[in-house]
């Protein structure tokens, strides 16, 4: 798996891409690359032994600032993996209008065997290199939570910020992903999963193209395949099987995979996780140690949630999903998607059906430097007006309408009402912008390639508009 480079993966579906663009090669060039790589080591002292660290930040594009991408901790971190995936937050970030460049960070540990000291250790030092050597703040470089990392660090990067700048008013616009207590949005931790479902249910709702998989319009019935039960993972499995009527029949994890075509309860598994300390014997199922040969099962809809490079051109030939949702950041390689593409699979690509994590990260932000709550100002004032209306009705009509359906219709919207329906907006308006690039240009034969082609053509927009300095 490490022989395989993440970087040149994005690199050749970017060049794959270029080629429609009428981009001047120059300019290409410039996109392509990563503008800042920050490699550091530092000290940290773990159950009294010293430690030396090695962690990464990487800003690939400065074409909007800040530049914006979650922080992985994971013992595969390596400089390769960073690059590529701060590439893909730039692509991620266009193609869902959010205005900022890409960037990762990466810190080579083991999360899951540390204890909580010193993980808060590791991230307050990693978080003083980046101030350092200005990597981090709200103008400039706005981490979030990756694989590994959640609110817990976001907020004790938050704490260590400030604690170097006392006194700056935006100062929680440093980074996102936080705690809702710690200046955090409701509806940030669901967002990647919940976006991924909304992206698969918007892709599935094109009857020509669901036809074309042999497949029927809807995501009500289909059968899901999850690689990784993460943050990201059972969010988009737990929302697609409660508002989607989708059903969830197998689960790959760490140690090992379990199926039943009759379903799987998420939520009980999750459970059963917690208890049992492996997915392994969850009652009901079958169970195997093997946590890759399931995803080669009979599926409607295949979701590797874990990490890149799971499916290559060692596996796709067997992979029998009529679509791939990569809620994981590359977990396709090109090589693996030419034969699954040649068999007619669909795959929705990373940079945008995993795009609604950035997308709420943005609407956190947006709260932060406003300084107050969405709906906070408006949503007594609308349901005020509503409660008018339809006292209005009623008179007008002389009927009355029951309690029940007048809460409905007169509720204003909380923040997370605005933050889902923000997202819903933003990942059906851009996978019609990247299905009608695929219908408009014959020649491109894949999602990916019509996703690319659309973050090009806007981060292209931004150099052409505003010049190269001097
Ligand atoms: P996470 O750490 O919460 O979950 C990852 C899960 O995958 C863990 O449960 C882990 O045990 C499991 N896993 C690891 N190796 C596995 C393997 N070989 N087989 C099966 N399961 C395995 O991480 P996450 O935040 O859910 O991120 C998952 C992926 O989604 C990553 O590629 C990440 O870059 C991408 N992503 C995350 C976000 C986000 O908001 N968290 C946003 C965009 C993309």
């Amino acid at each position: 798996m490490s022989k395989i480079s993440f970087f040149k993966n994005v690199e050749r579906n970017f060049d794959k891409a270029a080629k429609y663009t009428q981009l001047h090669e120059g300019l290409l060039a410039q996109i392509k690359v990563c503008n800042s790589v920050y490699e550091m080591r530092f000290p940290v002292r773990v159950n009294g032994e010293y430690k030396v660290i090695e962690a990464y930040r990487v800003q690939h594009s400065h074409h909007r600032m800040p530049t914006k991408g979650g922080i992985r901790f994971s013992s595969n971190v390596n400089q390769d993996e960073v690059m590529a995936l701060a590439a893909l937050m730039t692509y991620k970030c266009a193609i869902v209008d959010v205005p900022f460049g890409g960037a990762k960070g990466g810190v080579r540990i083991n999360p899951f065997a540390l204890d909580e000291v010193s993980l808060q250790s590791i991230t307050r030092r990693y978080t003083t290199e980046l101030i350092r050597k200005k990597f981090i703040g709200p103008g400039i470089d706005v981490p979030a939570p990756d694989y590994g990392t959640g609110e817990r660090e976001m907020a004790w990067i938050l704490d260590t910020y400030q604690a170097f700048h006392h006194g700056e008013v935006d100062a929680v616009a440093c980074v996102t992903g936080k705690p809702v207590n710690q200046n955090g949005i409701r509806g940030r931790t669901e967002a990647t999963g919940r976006g991924v479902y909304y992206g698969i249910r918007e892709a599935l709702s094109f009857e020509e193209d669901v036809k074309a998989l042999g497949l029927q319009p809807g995501i009500g019935g289909k059968t899901m395949i999850v690689q990784g039960l993460g943050n990201v993972g059972s969010y988009a499995s737990r929302i697609a099987i409660e508002e989607g009527g989708a059903k969830l029949i197998g689960v790959a994890e760490y140690e090992g995979s379990v199926y039943n075509e009759n379903g799987i309860d998420v939520d009980a598994l999750l459970e059963y996780r917690k208890e049992h300390k492996t997915i392994l014997g969850f009652p009901g199922a079958i169970s195997s140690k093997d946590n890759k040969k399931i995803l080669e099962e009979e599926c409607d809809i295949l979701i590797p949630a874990a990490l890149e490079s799971q499916i290559t051109q060692e596996n796709a030939g067997r992979i029998k999903a009529k679509i791939i949702a990569e809620a994981a950041n590359g977990p396709v390689t090109p090589e693996a998607e030419d034969i699954l593409s040649a068999k007619g699979v669909m795959i929705i690509p990373d940079m945008y059906i995993n795009a609604g994590g950035v997308t709420v990260s943005y609407f956190e932000w947006l709260k932060n430097l406003s300084h107050i709550r969405f709906g906070r100002m408006d949503k007594r004032f609308n349901n005020n007006t509503y409660r008018n209306l339809v006292g209005l009705v009623e008179r007008l009509t002389g009927k009355t309408i029951e309690e029940r359906e007048k809460e409905f219709l007169t509720r204003g919207a909380d923040e997370i009402d605005l933050v889902r329906s923000g997202l819903e907006e933003t990942m059906i308006t851009s996978y019609n912008h990247i299905r009608e690039t695929k219908k408009s240009i014959k020649q491109i034969e894949t999602l990916r390639t019509a996703a690319f082609v659309t973050a090009l053509n806007k981060v292209r927009n931004d150099y052409l508009s505003l010049g190269i300095f001097p």
